[in-house]
């Protein structure tokens, strides 16, 4: 069943690149193309006297262009002044371990030769050069090297906070965070147009990014339709409930999940370390009665008042790891799972990663100092009544043949409960941030190419 998943190789990132590396590496030719320039080559072995040990670049051009360097001997950097105005500083360091051509990196991996340890830590230019009407910085070396820097490569790169913003945000996009507001306008795809259109698909990428929700319709009611979606999209993560499982009432559950009963709003199995980033749940058959309708709460908007409302317990939540179990059997196989993590996890910037909210697999063990444990509760009690208040929790009642696709770091999901066992039908499975993302970027450089 896992047959031709989007295997992406290691280099295919470099889509997203604005240059590509030449084939062959024999050649000195620098060739740059753009719309508005004509194509033209330059021989850089010609300037530099054929000595300097060098390399083959391919460029793709530019609309950025330098108007002069400044090499800054106390600091080790130069300084770049941009036509039209601005400046920019790069350290030497960098910019020698960053020439992008055959010899310092390999043209079809992408991957760098250069290593450290042939890095000399206080290499300076013997000489600077701005070449082609500013659309190309060639630095020869102190180590003997000839390096060329497209004005375009560098300008994207440069060390100032908007372009760090800029890639932080092409990297992973920002989150647009919600409330109850989004029921009216929920993201929504169609499962066959995104089987076939790459755009529907990338639209569908993006906004499960930025609103970490997506509502799938016209999906065939039948198993086995996540492997076919995952054929667009990315490997389908294996948990310990297999590579999909079947949510529906059942005599003797394993879990929770498989009753007819409420289910509370939470993340899915934080008792794994690398819990599932994304889930997805298709709805082969609905309970038409009254209740089984899905909950769903932004953890992010969610996190990020309580920190505004209550910053004391925010900084509980943030600070004291919590053990997560889960224990059973699943398909004759045992499982005793723990992990120890808290329930809002930050990154090192402090900006909220990841929401492990589940009273379910909360293990009875508690590894704090015993002082603490009654300001957790309290800190935890008032969360769970925010994630639960209708100011931020919709409720959507998926119809056959809906695939509810969500972000398991952000999302917290719960079902109310439902009367007739055996009578609602979903098929679950997850997929991984890195490959949904991954997918995401290709896309992305494919159709912008196009
Ligand atoms: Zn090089």
């Amino acid at each position: 069943m896992l047959a031709a998943r989007h295997i992406v190789s290691r280099g295919a990132t470099s889509c997203v690149r604005a240059w590509v590396r030449a084939p062959r590496a024999a050649t000195t030719s620098l060739l740059l193309t753009a719309p508005h320039v004509q194509r033209r080559e330059v021989t850089t072995s010609e300037r530099s006297g054929g000595k300097a040990a060098q390399g083959t670049v391919h460029y793709q051009a530019a609309s950025v262009t330098v108007a002069s360097t400044v090499p800054l001997t106390a600091t080790a950097m130069m300084q770049v002044c941009w036509e039209g105005g601005g400046t920019d500083v790069y350290p030497y360091v960098w910019l020698r371990d960053n020439c992008q051509c055959s010899i310092c990196f390999h043209p079809v991996s992408k991957m760098r030769k250069l290593l450290v340890e042939d890095l000399q830590l206080g290499v300076s230019p013997s000489d600077i050069q701005v070449v082609d009407s500013g659309r190309v910085i060639e630095v020869l070396w102190s180590d003997g090297h000839l390096a060329t820097y497209p004005a375009t490569w560098l300008h994207q790169r440069a060390f100032n906070t908007h372009k760090r913003d800029l890639r932080n945000n092409t990297v992973r996009s920002k989150p647009t965070l919600w409330g109850k507001e989004l029921l009216e306008n929920l993201p929504r795809a169609s499962f066959p147009e995104l089987l076939q259109d790459d755009s529907a698909l990338l639209q569908f990428l993006q906004q499960l990014e930025s609103h970490g929700l997506v509502v799938v319709s016209d999906t065939p009611t039948k198993l086995g339709q996540l492997h076919r979606l995952s054929d667009r999209v990315a490997y389908l993560s294996r948990s310990h409930y297999g590579e999909t499982f079947i949510v529906e009432s059942k005599n003797d559950p394993i879990n929770l999940a498989y009753t007819a009963a409420k289910l509370e709003m939470h993340s899915d199995i934080p008792s794994r370390k690398y819990k599932p980033c994304i889930q997805m749940l298709h709805c082969i058959r609905q309970f038409h009665g009254e209740g089984g309708d899905n909950q769903l709460t932004d953890g992010f908007q969610v996190s990020h008042n309580f920190r505004t409302l209550h910053p004391d317990k925010f900084h509980i939540l943030a600070t004291t790891p919590v053990d997560f179990i889960d224990i059973g059997v699943e398909d004759g196989r045992d499982f005793f799972l723990v992990n120890h993590d808290p329930m809002i996890r930050l990154d090192i910037n402090g900006q909220i990663q990841s929401v492990n909210f589940n009273q379910f697999s909360r293990d009875s063990y508690f590894r704090v100092p015993v002082e603490e444990v009654a300001g957790w509760y309290d800190a935890m009690k008032t969360f769970r009544d925010m994630v639960n208040d209708n100011q931020y929790c919709i409720e959507y009642k998926m119809k056959d043949g809906d695939i509810l696709v969500f972000d398991n770091f952000r999302l917290l999901h719960g079902r109310k409960a439902y009367t007739i066992e055996g009578e609602r039908v979903l098929e679950g499975g997850y997929w991984e941030w890195d490959d949904v993302l991954s997918r995401r970027r290709v896309l992305q450089a494919k159709l912008s190419n196009e």
